[in-house]
């Protein structure tokens, strides 16, 4: 085995205690898994791609390890499900140091532990160019019970859960070199951005148990969760459950240095977005939860501000590309 891998073998087994799910992990041709009796199971594969997701010189390894997991983790939250286990494929240059990995690993492996998530197999490969992730991460939900995006009414309500737009504007000041390049706290501070935005792009928390809770409580009649925006995911939704909806753009709940526009289109702010036709509270697990507007008859997205309605158009989340 080339030296990258085998350390990264030794360093992933070195994770303590495997969760419930997980029978046998690395070390074994496939690992072996345990859907608890009476659930069905969720897989999720998402890409974490450098110069499309991340950039060297802007996320630290720690930052791109908790970022390709929390794609995979949001993606079962979303379902309200219950994370199992997770798989990666890294593509690495020749010439990548060794203390990336190490220090990748360290990032992923500590988002892993909070949620009882098993890292339980994956591959290396040398990449010809740049660094290539691919997580895939295995989940459970009660048989029937996944939250699915086709489930919204007309008349249900819009919700978001925490606040929008964070993670495009901190992006968006990268590229326009407002922020140093580096996600060191200090430095990020001196732009005068708040600990909570910065960490809402480097450090984002999926939101597992707030859709744990909607599943549990039978609240969301759809759902999904917010990585390419708002405008985007919610014409995901309409397109889903043959409706439409409109948005009341003044209550979209967001910081006040974060601009409008991220806020609408913006990506990677792993939030849930769901519609529900009963009393959601205003706060699940800690998180806040926004009522931003209603799904209506017919097709399109709406947006209302003031007096105005208009068509709310998904303006699609370009990553890294100009
Ligand atoms: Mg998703």
């Amino acid at each position: 085995l080339p030296l990258v891998e085998k350390s990264l073998i030794a360093r992933i087994r070195h994770q303590r205690g495997t969760g419930g799910g997980v029978i046998k992990g690395i070390g074994d041709d496939s690992a072996v898994l345990r859907i608890p009796p009476g659930h069905e199971a969720l897989v999720t594969t998402d890409f974490s791609l450098e110069e499309i997701h991340f950039r060297r010189e802007w996320h630290s390894p720690e930052s791109v390890g908790h970022r390709c997991l929390t794609r995979g983790l949001s993606d079962i939250a979303a379902m309200g499900g219950e994370p199992i286990a997770a798989f990666l494929s890294l593509a690495l240059p020749k010439a990548l140091p060794q203390s990336w990995v190490n220090r990748f690993v360290k990032g992923l492996t500590a988002l892993a532990k909070k949620f009882d998530v098993t890292l339980a197999g994956g591959d290396t490969a040398q990449s010809p160019d740049g660094i290539l992730v691919d997580i895939i991460v295995l989940g459970s939900v009660p048989r029937g019970k996944a939250i699915l995006r086709s489930g919204a009414r007309p008349g249900d309500k819009i919700f978001v859960t925490g606040s929008l737009g964070a993670s495009a504007f901190v992006l968006q000041q990268l590229m326009e070199r407002k922020i140093s390049p580096t996600d060191s706290s200090t430095q990020n501070l001196r732009l005068g951005l708040t600990r909570k935005i910065i960490d809402q792009h480097f450090f984002p928390r999926p939101r597992i148990e707030v859709g744990q809770f909607l599943r549990r409580k039978s609240l969301a009649s759809s759902m999904i969760d917010l990585s390419d925006g708002l405008s985007t995911d919610l014409a995901h939704i309409c397109e889903e459950s043959g409706v439409g909806a409109q948005v009341r753009v003044d209550i979209i709940p967001k910081d006040s240095q974060v601009a409008m526009s991220p806020a609408l289109h913006g990506g990677e702010d792993y939030e849930l977005l769901f519609t529900a036709r009963k009393p959601v509270p205003k706060r699940i697990a800690g998180v806040a939860v926004t009522e931003i507007g209603e799904v209506i008859r017919g097709r399109g997205v709406f947006r209302i501000d003031k007096k105005n309605r208009r068509v709310m158009r998904p303006e699609g989340w370009e990553h890294l590309r100009k």
